[in-house]
C-alpha cells in the first residue's frame, strides 16, 4: 500500500509498504479521509518530540475492510471514524476518564503507523460506527473538533463572556465557532495574517481584529476568556495582557516545548488570572464532536483544500503560503 513516511526531520517520501493485517481486537480500516493537521507539519519539521520514522496521520475516516479475531460487533463495509489515542483503560488516569494521561499512552501517527497511508489496523475499541450515508469529509473534523471541545470543557461558562482567539487557522476557527454556538457575547478572531481572517469572515462571518493592540479598545475592555491557539509563546505572554480580572486564558496552541516567557506571577496573583492548559482530547469529547458533526454540516466549511496521497509537496507548497484553512487527504 502506498504511504507517507517521514524517515527523519525534513525529509518525506511516498512508499510502497506492505498492507497491515489485523491482530487480536484489531480491524482494518481503508483510508478514506485523512487530516492534515498543524502538529504533522512541526513532527516533519522537528518541533515535535518523536521519534522517526514516522508514518503521520490522526485524523481519519474509513470503512472497515478486515476484522480480526475476537471482534464481535463490527463488519467490513461500516463507515467509521477513529478516536486517534491509544490508551489502556486500566491504569490510574485511565480509571479517571483522562486517558489523554495513560501510564502507556499513545497515538495514530505518533508512536504507531498513522493515516498518511491506505490503510490502519485500529483497536476495535477506537472504532465509532458513522451512519451508512455519513459524509466522511465532515466527520474528518472530528478529532480537532474533540480536541477544541476539550479544551473549552475546561472553561467556566463561556454564555455572554467576551472571547478571544488568538490565532486563525482551522482551530482558532474552531474554537470561535464553538465559543459562538455556546453563547459568547462576542467572539473576536485575532491573527497576523489577514488572508485567513477574510476567509474566516467570509465562510462564517465571524469577526476578526488585525492589530492585537486594538483588541482591548474594539472590545470595549479587558476580553473574560482568551484561547491562545497560535502555539507561539509570545502569544502566550500577551495573552495575559488582554484578559480582565479573575478570567481565564486557555494555552492551547502546542508552543515549542522547551521556550520560556518572563512571566510576571504576581500579575497572575494579583488580578487572579486562571492559565488552563489543554492536551489533546478524551473519549467523551470525541463522540460530542462526533454528534456535533452529525447535526450540522458548517464545520465543514473550514475544509478548504483536498489532495491525493502523493501531492503532500503541492500541500507543504500551499502551507508556507498560509492561503488555506484546513486541509485533508482524500482516497479513493
Ligand atoms: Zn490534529
Ligand atoms: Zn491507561
Amino acid at each position: 500500500m502506498k504511504a507517507i513516511v517521514f524517515p527523519k526531520v525534513g525529509e518525506y517520501r511516498v512508499d510502497d509498504i506492505p498492507e497491515p493485517e489485523p491482530q487480536e481486537g484489531q480491524v482494518i480500516v481503508k483510508v478514506k479521509t485523512s487530516g492534515i493537521c498543524g502538529t504533522d507539519v512541526h513532527i516533519l519539521r522537528g518541533e515535535f518530540p518523536i521519534s522517526f520514522p514516522v508514518i503521520p496521520g490522526h485524523e481519519f475516516t474509513g470503512v472497515i475492510s478486515k476484522v480480526g479475531r475476537g471482534v464481535k460487533a463490527l463488519k467490513e463495509g461500516k463507515l467509521v471514524a477513529i478516536e486517534p489515542n491509544l490508551w489502556c483503560g486500566r491504569c490510574e488516569f485511565c480509571r479517571r476518564g483522562l486517558t489523554n494521561y495513560c501510564a502507556d499512552f499513545g497515538a495514530f501517527g505518533f508512536t504507531t503507523q498513522g493515516a498518511y497511508a491506505e490503510y490502519v489496523a485500529v483497536p476495535a475499541k477506537n472504532i465509532y460506527l458513522l451512519p451508512d450515508d455519513a459524509d466522511l469529509e465532515t466527520f474528518s473534523l472530528a478529532e480537532p473538533l474533540s480536541c477544541v471541545l476539550h479544551g473549552q470543557s475546561k472553561l467556566s461558562s463561556i454564555l455572554g463572556k467576551k472571547v478571544v482567539v488568538l490565532g486563525a487557522g482551522p482551530i482558532g476557527v474552531l474554537h470561535a465557532l464553538i465559543g459562538r454556538m455556546r453563547g459568547a457575547s462576542r467572539v473576536l478572531l485575532y491573527s497576523r495574517g489577514v488572508y485567513r481572517l477574510e476567509l474566516a469572515q467570509r465562510l462564517f462571518g465571524l469577526e476578526y481584529i488585525e492589530s492585537f493592540d486594538g483588541i482591548i479598545d474594539s472590545l470595549g475592555g479587558k476580553a473574560d476568556i482568551v484561547i491562545e491557539s497560535t502555539g507561539s509563546t509570545t502569544m502566550a505572554l500577551r495573552a495575559l495582557d488582554i484578559v480582565k480580572n479573575c478570567g481565564e486564558v486557555l494555552y492551547f496552541g502546542a508552543p515549542p516545548s522547551e521556550q520560556t516567557i518572563p512571566l510576571i506571577p504576581f500579575y497572575i496573583y494579583r488580578n487572579e488570572i486562571k492559565v488552563i492548559g489543554s492536551f489533546s482530547l478524551v473519549s467523551k469529547d470525541f463522540l460530542s464532536a462526533l454528534s456535533l458533526l452529525q447535526e450540522q454540516n458548517e464545520f465543514k466549511k473550514t475544509i478548504t483544500h483536498r489532495f491525493r496521497l502523493d501531492e503532500f509537496g503541492k500541500f507543504l507548497e500551499i502551507e508556507k503560503t498560509r492561503k488555506f484553512l484546513k486541509a485533508i487527504f482524500i482516497f479513493d
